[in-house]
């Protein structure tokens, strides 16, 4: 296993049995050193330097009824927001402030925010912040929204596959919704020119290992720019309430890989992770992340940003405790970056 390891840090690209042995492999010693060499690799390439992100939710209505999401449109209980461009504008001017040079702007698809709305608000980020990166995280659009809202000054691009194979697609999304409209969507963003990230969730209901191997072989492929990939953690209101979270490790594990595979990538250490364990975002970025996405929505909102249970949006994982994730980075050898951290550039380091 260990040259096996070698060997794909070498190259990159392993086969499909042989990534199904290193999801499979249970030896310790071996899995440590997968992260080792993940952790030598991402250092090699950055540095000690973590890149951090202000998450502004934007609006948590979706028209769809994604059965592992809580703010599905089937969820009746939770209360809805959508903040207006103002308070947009204002979480990016805090952000500003307190040091981000990319902001995420996230949100469910929703057809009251028109594709002129967002196109207006990237637009009016860029012209006051022209110094900053501008990534979205808005769901499925035709070709011409992701065109306009990429000439209006949005630069990157998240839209999570999810699964890369089709049943599994089938048990976790309702059949109004489309496997090969979602990987159009991925194909057109990195077409358009967006740095484009996907990723999944890790123990979603029904994945299987040889699930994993499909979407370890597509993102392969595919060449993201951004890996995000976190656990599977179960909401209370939806279909998926009983389903146990997802592993921890196997998801350090799959981060570890994705490292080795594609060392330029910025591959975050997701929330979800945080929120399963209290050292989840070190542990991320000592298996091989190195991306931080801090929430700086309005505080008054955050909790009705529900996609799972218990959700971590404060403390380290808020803008506003920027001081305390330092200080966590930092207790394990790491620093914030306050570059806007893209892709190219990192990739010509
Ligand atoms: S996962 Fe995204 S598209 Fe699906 S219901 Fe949740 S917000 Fe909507």
């Amino acid at each position: 296993m260990i040259q096996l390891i070698d060997k794909f840090r070498r190259e990159h690209r392993l086969t499909a049995g042989e990534y199904k042995q290193l999801l499979l492999c249970r030896d310790a010693d071996t899995l440590e050193y997968l992260r080792m060499q993940a952790q030598e690799v991402t250092f090699g390439r950055f540095g000690n330097e973590v890149f951090i992100r202000g998450l502004i939710e934007i609006g948590n209505q979706c028209h769809n009824n994604c059965y592992y999401c809580g703010i599905r449109i089937g969820n009746r209980s939770l209360p809805r927001y959508e903040l207006s461009r103002e308070m947009i504008l204002d979480c990016c001017r805090e952000g500003y402030r307190l040091g981000f040079r990319t902001f995420v702007l996230q949100g469910g698809e929703s057809s009251s925010m028109t594709n002129e709305w967002i196109e207006e608000i990237v637009s009016a980020i860029h012209g006051e912040f022209p110094d900053c990166a501008i990534t979205l995280s808005l769901g499925e659009k035709f070709r011409d929204a992701y065109e306009r809202f990429f000439r209006a000054g949005a630069n990157r691009y998240l839209l999570r596959h999810e699964t890369y194979n089709k049943e599994h697609y089938r048990l976790l999304h309702p059949a109004v919704m489309s496997y090969d409209k979602r990987l159009q969507c991925l194909y057109r963003l990195k077409k358009i020119g967006y740095q484009t990230g996907t990723g999944m969730m890790v123990g979603s209901p029904g994945q299987t290992v040889d699930h994993l191997v499909e979407d370890v072989l597509f993102i392969e492929q595919f060449r993201p720019e951004m890996i995000g990939i976190g656990p599977f953690i179960p909401h209370h209101d939806t279909p998926f309430a009983s389903y146990p979270a997802g592993s921890v490790e196997m998801t350090l594990r799959l981060l570890s890989i994705f490292r080795l595979m594609h060392p330029a990538a910025l591959i975050p250490a997701t929330t979800a992770l945080a929120t399963l364990v209290a050292d989840g975002r070190e542990r991320g970025i000592q298996a091989g992340a190195n991306v931080v996405m801090p929430n700086l929505s309005p505080t008054e909102q955050r909790e009705k940003y529900s996609l799972y249970d218990n959700k971590a949006s404060f403390g380290a994982e808020a803008a506003e405790g920027l001081r305390q994730l330092a200080e966590r980075l930092n207790a394990i050898g790491y620093k914030i970056s306050n570059s806007r951290g893209d892709y190219e550039a990192a990739r010509n380091e």
